[in-house]
């Protein structure tokens, strides 16, 4: 059999206009890239539309995997299923793709009052703890670049992902096998088709919307009850500070990378929703770095950036089917944790659409329902 290959513009329009995909995933972020690849390991045809020039949050996201968070110290919820998940599903993009996005790194956390080291006393006291903390440093004994008066606390199993690599690497992949389409989703072109949907040329029997904080935009899901916030970072390198590679938590982070540059971060704003980083938040975050940093240093910033987490109300993704129109689906809600989160609840949706395996019910969107 003869073995043409045909041009790449040729056999987009070719899929486009083909009748096989059952699954149209919108939105080609962290949960929408990998959503598709889920589907892919699974066999199942899919088609996956999403725009590289809309905003989006994976592009900004240290991907840091954060066992212990907050001001209460408290484990993250689900930590103990979620974080083998997720190290399994990058290990497994990591070596087909040649890339190398999955980076454990040690945390220390400082106190910031006596309050904090009573509480985090009593965290290692407790015995579901005993896997992410370890030990108490006495007040300036653990990192000398830094101020601590009151004392820090290691705490193990973090890591962070690299998401833009990883991101951008599935777009291509996808790309190349021409079912990816970067273009701007128009919510008003899907039309109801028989027991499916109809987007275009494109027929799918499922349509699963992975759209962050862009939901507002969807007619079918724009009520989904998301309480976004913008955060802001800060890529920087200096010529005096040198940081060990370690997640280092004051009042803001630091998150040093092997080239020697550093990552500051990150600002929360529920007020301020729009997509560019602002003066005030830069001066913020480097306020906040002369005030842990014991010397100081010239901080040079490389890059500052800015989006929206798609945060919940209940902290909890949102997955699952649209109460009323059977054919679409969502994924989001994923926060400020997708890092670790979209792993299994791409898992958890893929079971669901193929083997009609039931979603957990705290992440179902059911849960909203009456
Ligand atoms: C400053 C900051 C720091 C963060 N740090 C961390 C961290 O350390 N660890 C962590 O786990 N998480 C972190 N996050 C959160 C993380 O980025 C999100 O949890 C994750 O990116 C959510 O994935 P998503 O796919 O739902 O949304 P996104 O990553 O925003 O992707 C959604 C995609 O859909 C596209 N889209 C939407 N509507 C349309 C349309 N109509 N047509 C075409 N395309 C569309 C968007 O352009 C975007 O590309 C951070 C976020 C921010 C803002």
């Amino acid at each position: 059999m003869l073995n043409v290959r045909l041009p790449t513009d040729l056999l987009s329009q070719i899929q486009t206009s083909s009748t096989d995909s059952t699954h149209l995933v919108v939105g080609a972020g962290l949960a929408g890239c990998l959503l598709a690849w889920r589907l892919q390991q699974r066999g199942a045809p899919f088609r996956l539309i999403g725009s590289t020039a809309m905003p989006s949050a994976f592009s900004v996201a240290a991907g840091v995997i954060n066992p212990v968070t907050g001001r209460w110290m408290t484990k993250s919820w689900n930590f103990d299923h979620l974080l083998p998940a997720a190290e399994a599903t990058y290990r497994d993009i990591e070596q087909p793709l040649g890339l190398n996005i999955y980076h454990p790194i040690p945390e220390l956390r400082f106190c910031q009052n006596a309050d904090d080291v009573k509480r985090v006393g009593r965290r290692m006291r407790n015995p579901r703890y005993q896997d992410v903390l370890g030990d108490f440093h006495e007040a300036a004994h653990a990192a000398p670049q830094f101020n601590d008066p009151h004392g820090s606390f290691d705490i193990n199993q973090a890591a962070y992902v690299d998401l833009p690599t990883l991101v951008r690497a599935l777009r291509k992949v996808f790309k190349e096998q021409c079912l990816f389409q970067d273009e701007v989703f128009e919510h008003a072109q899907l039309k109801r088709d028989g027991d499916g949907w109809k987007y275009k040329a494109l027929r799918a029997d499922k349509v699963i919307f992975c759209e962050g904080a862009a939901h507002r935009a969807n007619p079918w899901f724009k009520e989904l009850p998301l309480k976004p916030a913008k955060g802001e970072t800060l890529l920087c390198q200096s010529p005096t500070l040198q940081l060990p590679p370690k997640l280092f938590h004051h009042t803001k982070w630091f998150l040093p990378y092997p080239d020697g540059s550093f990552r500051i971060g990150a600002t929360y704003d529920e007020a301020d929703l729009t997509a560019e980083p602002t003066e005030a938040r830069k001066n913020e975050l480097l306020d906040a770095a002369k005030g842990a940093l014991k010397a100081p240093h010239e901080i040079q910033i490389t890059a500052h950036l800015a989006g929206i987490r798609p945060s919940t109300v209940d902290s909890r993704p949102i997955v699952g089917a649209h109460p009323k129109e059977p054919g679409l689906y969502v994924l989001n809600g994923l926060g400020s944790k997708g890092a670790s989160t979209a792993p299994n609840m791409t898992t958890q949706l893929v079971e669901h659409l193929l083997d009609g395996r039931p979603l957990d019910p705290e992440v179902d969107l059911a849960r909203y329902s009456d």
